[in-house]
């Protein structure tokens, strides 16, 4: 079975992902990690991440660098939802992706474009959203736990920018697959969204079986 989980930053989506993958004994794949990384080389190269053929050069990455702490930076995602709008990036992160989500047993994935590019032919697909202020509340709280001291109002700030890149960019934009549940979780708990989201993936499953 593939799970496609998609949405925009902060919206529960991860959370959702690795619940889901644990609950149906699935492997599970951020793809965000995979923008983050080409950011993060971008960086490290001292690249430019508008530039197209730099953002290409810096996709040649090995898997180990998935695991580094270095990716989970604010400055990091900001590079990545850079990066991420070039189409010479897209198509050489597309096939590791694509891998990914048709191995034996299948796999959930999470991203921004699982349901409609990566994995169209998904068995269940969750677009997650949650109003940009309760995103910016969790993740102001989560950056404070880290230690920083950046304001909420600055965390607000980024997200709407990085929404606004995210859904506007023309190549695979953040949008909601016609075939895809819906999940609000703004006003619900972790183990709420959490049994939701089992129960859309179980009725998709129904459905098609039936
Ligand atoms: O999900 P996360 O915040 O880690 O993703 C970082 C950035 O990578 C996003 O803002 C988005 O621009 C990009 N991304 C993407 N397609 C995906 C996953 C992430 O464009 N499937």
């Amino acid at each position: 079975m593939i799970i496609a989980v998609d949405g925009p930053a902060a919206s529960g989506k991860g959370t959702l992902a690795r619940a889901l993958a644990k609950h149906y004994r699935l492997p599970h794949l951020d793809t965000g990690l995979l923008y983050r990384a080409v950011g993060l080389n971008v960086l490290r190269q001292e690249l430019n991440p508008e530039i197209e053929a730099d953002g290409f050069a810096a996709c040649d990455f090995d898997d180990s660098i998935l695991g580094d702490p270095a990716l989970r930076s604010d400055e990091i995602g900001k590079i990545a939802s850079v990066v991420s709008v070039h189409p010479l990036v897209r198509t050489a992160l597309l096939h590791r992706q694509r891998r990914f989500a048709n191995q034996p047993g299948g796999a959930v994935l999470d991203g921004r474009d699982i349901g409609t590019v990566i994995a169209p032919n998904a068995d269940a697909k969750l677009f997650i959203k949650a109003t940009p202020q309760i995103r910016a509340k969790r993740r102001h709280a989560e950056l404070r736990t880290q230690g920083s001291t950046v304001s909420l109002d600055k965390v607000l700030a980024d997200i709407r920018a990085r929404d606004l890149r995210d859904i506007g960019r023309a190549a695979a934009p953040l949008v909601m697959a016609d075939d895809a549940n819906l999940l609000d979780t703004s006003f619900l708990s972790i183990e709420s969204a959490v049994q939701r989201a089992i129960e859309l993936v179980e009725a998709r499953v129904r459905a098609k079986t039936s």
